[in-house]
């Protein structure tokens, strides 16, 4: 009995040995993500165990999401101005100022947050520039210490909804909360309110077009994208720059993202953006001067 169960012992040892060697050859996959993952082992070495995968925490953790998703998800890419909507709502939908002087408008979306949106600022006072920041309702409620800096060092503000949504997928009774609400927001915060708009991912259908310019807001396009939205690298955001810049151009930048979203490539290129516009001989604006319109109601 004895030597019996000493030889299963031995054949147990033996499968188990084999069963280790199989899975060294062929290279066990670590966990998704990690480096190994799916990578077959050189022969010969031990298999370490993964390192665990770094979590990747929030660039803004206290910053509430974006309703509609990341801009980098959801933007179209294509500006209103240029879509058969243009056209149509000509008379409240502004995408540049006037083309015969050589201004430039600088505008930031989504803030603000305690991440980027004080680089910013910080960028801008050290190169005496006002622009102008289109502020979501729901991080102005959280961060109203940052609006009023924003509006403190000169700068103009218009809305852009309370939680960022996609509005053409909303009932016009939550298209107008989203508008409504943030203004609001801001005439707790500031003692004024703005009729400047800028539509979420700049998406937009007739009917949310109409509804906003009933309530008497303008509609505020831009000429230059920066792309920033996307993750788009600094050499790149200069090249659109270079490409789209005409005179009276309003430029969309972000001064605050959703979720893992990092803006370093917008804070990166602002002075160069700065100092490539300045060197062709162009001022800057905030969007209602540039349009001439008033900033505050
Ligand atoms: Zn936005």
């Amino acid at each position: 009995m004895k030597k019996w169960g000493l030889h299963c012992a031995a054949i147990a040892i033996g499968i188990l040995l084999v069963s280790c060697r199989a899975n060294r050859q062929e290279g066990m996959p670590g966990p998704a993500g990690s480096p190994n993952a799916g990578a077959p082992a050189a022969p010969g070495t031990t298999v370490k165990a993964p390192a665990p995968v770094p979590v990747k925490e929030p660039v803004n953790p206290e910053n509430p999401e974006l309703t509609g998703g990341n801009e980098r998800n959801s933007r179209s890419g294509v500006p209103l101005h240029r879509t058969p909507l243009g056209k149509q709502f000509s008379n409240v939908l502004f995408y540049s100022g006037a083309s015969g002087a050589k201004v430039a408008a600088l505008t930031f979306d989504d803030g603000p947050d305690v991440t980027f949106t004080g680089q910013i600022l910080d960028i801008l006072k050290q190169q005496g520039i006002k622009a102008t920041f289109f502020i979501v309702g729901e991080r102005a409620l959280q961060h109203p210490d940052m609006v009023r800096r924003i509006v403190q060092e000169g700068h103009a503000v218009g809305n852009h909804t309370w939680d960022h949504p996609n509005l053409v997928k909303l009932t016009p009774q939550q298209v107008q909360d989203e508008v409504l609400r943030t203004e609001e927001q801001l005439m707790q915060t500031l003692g004024y309110r703005t009729d400047l708009f800028r539509p979420p991912y700049g998406n937009a259908n007739a009917a949310v077009l109409q509804q906003i310019a009933g309530l008497g807001f303008k509609i505020i396009d831009w000429s230059v994208d920066t792309r920033d939205w996307a993750g788009t690298p600094t050499p790149q955001i200069m090249d659109f720059v270079r490409k789209e810049m005409t005179p009276g151009g309003i430029i969309l930048q972000h001064c605050a993202g959703g979720r893992n979203e990092n803006l370093s490539n917008t804070v990166a290129a602002l002075p160069q953006i700065i100092f490539y516009l300045k060197s062709n001989g162009f001022t800057f604006a905030t969007v209602p001067d540039l349009l001439k319109v008033p900033s505050r109601i």
